[in-house]
């Protein structure tokens, strides 16, 4: 089967009846975008700028950061590339600027922590800004919103950033396109304000991972519980089918880029919903190419319903199972 899915790399990732679906891919270090270089799809949807932060000893210059992006950017300057600003704090420690906290996954993590340091954020963000110069393809994206204000707020200071920029570059003749700015839906709260949401942003791009841990009530890592933890369970596919309906009434793009996405069952179920943008890792993105070029929107909206009237995980996956099957 690996050499069937390995022959249709690269062939237009489109249902047998049409549907056109967009495939990116979720990448952290630039070894992943090099390595996959020959197939990274429509582009990078996730950039998780907190990887290269953890595996150094310290907060790296604006200097560093630049260099690090300027690769990653380089790496398709014809396709975007959806940058996320730091998302640390919650299970993903930085050695070098310890949190101690009861609650790590209810307390100082992603945008929350990064706008009470200011400093590290306009840092990262002017790093992001130079390493774009002269390329167009450089996105913004803002991880663990849960309120307005912190968008309005991170977007003052991005404009901040990119005037400041502007002004050191543009006299050179440089180019300086200003990026596009999103957010993550991952806090069950915005589910509620997205049409607030998407008068302030470019694009929303869904992190089921964290959506499911909040949803449930499940911490995401914790073994004791992890039979609980299921982006299958009926509440959390209706909760994505939600976004996506609401994203598409407020006519605002929306990708989604968490774990969910890159797997065949979930691929699935996200077509028949009205995702049309996946973003996975890498490794995920032939299989997937190669699935939803057998199936049909049809059935996918099929077993969407079937799914949604599920109680259960397990039957959601009772269905979809008897279903992949019959693929190969
Ligand atoms: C998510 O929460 O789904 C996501 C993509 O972000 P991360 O896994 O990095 O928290
Ligand atoms: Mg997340």
């Amino acid at each position: 089967i690996t050499e069937r899915i390995d022959a249709e790399a690269g062939q237009p990732c489109e249902s047998v009846d049409g549907c056109r679906m967009e495939l990116y891919i979720n990448a952290g270090l630039s070894a992943d975008v090099e390595a996959n270089a020959d197939f990274i799809g429509s582009g990078i949807g996730l950039y998780r700028t907190e990887i290269p932060f953890m595996l150094r000893e310290r907060f790296p210059s604006e200097q560093e950061q630049v260099a690090l992006y300027r690769q990653v950017l380089e790496s398709a300057p014809n396709l975007p590339i959806t940058m996320r600003t730091l998302d640390v704090g919650g299970d993903k420690p930085l050695p070098y600027f310890p949190i101690n906290e009861e609650n790590p996954f209810l307390g100082w993590r992603g945008i929350r922590l990064t706008l009470d340091h200011p400093e590290i954020f306009l840092v990262q963000v002017r790093a992001m800004l130079r390493a774009s110069v002269g390329l167009t393809n450089l996105q913004i994206m803002l991880p663990m919103i849960s309120t307005v204000s912190e968008v309005k707020e991170a977007k003052r200071l991005v404009n901040q950033a990119y005037f400041e920029i502007c002004d050191e570059v543009c006299e050179n003749g440089h180019g300086l396109q200003r990026p596009k700015l999103g957010i993550m839906l991952e806090v069950p709260s915005v589910l509620y304000q997205l049409s607030q949401l998407a008068q302030h942003v470019d694009f929303f791009s869904v992190g089921s991972n964290d959506l499911t841990q909040y949803l449930l009530a499940v911490d995401r890592n914790n073994t004791r519980v992890a039979s609980l933890y299921n982006s299958y369970h009926p509440a959390v596919l209706a909760a994505l089918n939600n976004i996506v309906k609401q994203a598409n009434d407020n006519e605002i793009p929306v990708t989604i880029c968490g774990e969910i996405a890159g797997e065949p069952a979930g691929a699935i179920l996200l077509m028949g919903m009205g995702y049309r943008r996946l973003s996975m890792n890498a490794f995920n993105l032939r299989k997937i190419n190669w699935l939803i070029r057998k199936v049909t929107l049809e059935e996918s909206k099929h077993l969407l319903s079937q799914a949604l009237n599920s109680v259960s995980h397990e039957e959601v996956f009772g269905h979809l199972n008897d279903y992949l099957e019959t693929k190969g």
